[in-house]
């Protein structure tokens, strides 16, 4: 595949980007000549960036709306005690909906916004899918205070050499603070450690984490404070993460925008927590548009015809053009359509934000009529309503 005449984030000169057998093979401005049946892509006024990184989700509960958010919390524990005592109805009414078809849900809640990789926190899914990476080589601990036996799990030997990854210091009181403590002190055997949230986290403690996710829209939501980011950066590698929609949007790209606006970090900072850094902490070989890596890419229109960071934190889901996924179109924007008609297109789906239509790999709108099945009124930011799919046995004609 080659991608023609894209701008890659920090460059104004377009390149062409080469992509065969699930890699990026060179990134040129030189001409390029294809090879015999090789798709060609001929963009204007585009710009490229790695596909999203999004360090922290929980793929099984994104079909929840956001829930407690009428008051403000000291942790997670007195928001879950609270959830749990007043939400008991529509808990019941998601996790209703069997666990395949949310798993199912959360990974196009991410493919809709360009995250090619998402780190999936709790049990495994078991999911086997091409749309994006689902990592969950992590060692996933829940929390020091509701995760049972976390001291014996954490120091399990035989599971010594995977990334322990728990939520840790989600909150404003003592005891948030001192968790952390107790964690790090019987953290034993000295394994790696990815700490999710860390709003009560110091800089003393930062230093025991090989890496710390921030999620500062679920942070606000929950208990109007995010983490000290600005001083933690000094001591440990940032990645970000969205959380699940019981505490955020389901756009990624309001959370980076809402990051952004808080001025704790660079925008370089924010802009590598979501790619190079997320896949150097997760061992990942992608996250840069760079020979070798996995073609793991979004592309974006460029509504300005700057190629900074400025136009990268302005993207939203409307915007994009392509979501590649290791060498593999997962969705495209309709004004690609006659680009792309050669392509076996009978597997995808015809999905709209208000009149603007993509193509998503999967019968998506199938999925949302099972989901709807169990829960008739669950809320999704797409219109599924005008979802059309495509008509077996005719190629590439899609029907209503
Ligand atoms: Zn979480």
């Amino acid at each position: 595949m080659i991608l023609r005449n894209v701008n890659i984030l920090g460059d104004k000169e377009p390149a062409n980007i080469l992509v065969s057998n699930g890699y990026v093979t060179a990134v040129t401005r030189d001409d390029v000549t294809e090879k015999a049946g090789e798709l060609i892509i001929c963009l204007e006024n585009a710009l490229a960036v790695p596909g999203l990184i999004n360090s922290h989700d929980h793929l099984d509960f994104n079909l929840f709306p956001p829930l407690g958010g009428d008051r403000c919390y000291t942790s997670y524990t007195e928001w879950g005690r609270h959830l749990h005592a007043s939400f008991k109805k529509e808990i019941a009414s998601v996790l209703k909906i069997p666990a395949l078809l949310r798993y199912q849900w959360g990974v196009y809640k991410n493919l809709l916004c360009g995250v090619t990789t998402v780190i999936n926190h709790g049990e495994k899914t078991g999911l086997k899918t091409d749309l994006i990476t689902i990592y969950e080589d992590s060692h996933c601990l829940h929390s020091v205070r509701f995760e049972k036996n976390w001291k014996l799990k954490l120091n399990n030997p035989a599971r010594r050499k995977k990334i322990v990854n728990i939520h840790i210091g989600e909150g404003t009181d003592a005891s948030s603070s001192a968790e952390i403590d107790t964690f790090i002190r019987l953290n034993l055997l000295k394994r790696k450690l990815v700490g999710v949230h860390a709003v009560a986290m110091t800089e003393e403690q930062a230093r025991a984490f090989e890496a710390l996710v921030w999620c500062p829209a679920s942070n606000f939501f929950l208990l109007n404070k995010t983490a000290q980011v600005d001083l933690l950066q000094s001591q440990t590698a940032l990645l970000f993460g969205t959380d699940s929609t019981l505490t955020g949007d389901w756009n990624i790209w309001r959370h980076l925008q809402s990051a952004r606006n808080t001025a704790l970090l660079d925008d370089e900072t924010l802009f590598t927590a979501v790619n190079l850094t997320a896949a150097s902490v997760w061992g990942l070989n992608t996250g840069s548009i760079t020979a070798g890596k996995d073609a793991d890419l979004l592309i974006v229109k460029n509504k300005t015809g700057g190629y900074g960071f400025d136009e990268f934190f302005s993207i939203c889901p409307e915007d994009i053009l392509l979501v590649i996924h290791k060498g593999r179109i997962n969705l495209f924007d309709e004004s690609l359509l006659p680009q792309l008609e050669c392509e076996r297109l009978d597997n995808f789906s015809r999905v709209f934000f208000g009149d603007c239509c993509k193509y998503i790999k999967g019968d998506l709108p199938a999925l949302i009529d099972n989901i709807r099945q169990y829960k008739p009124d669950v809320k999704l930011p797409i219109a599924v309503n005008e979802a059309v799919r495509y008509k077996k046995g005719a190629r590439n004609k899609f029907t209503t």
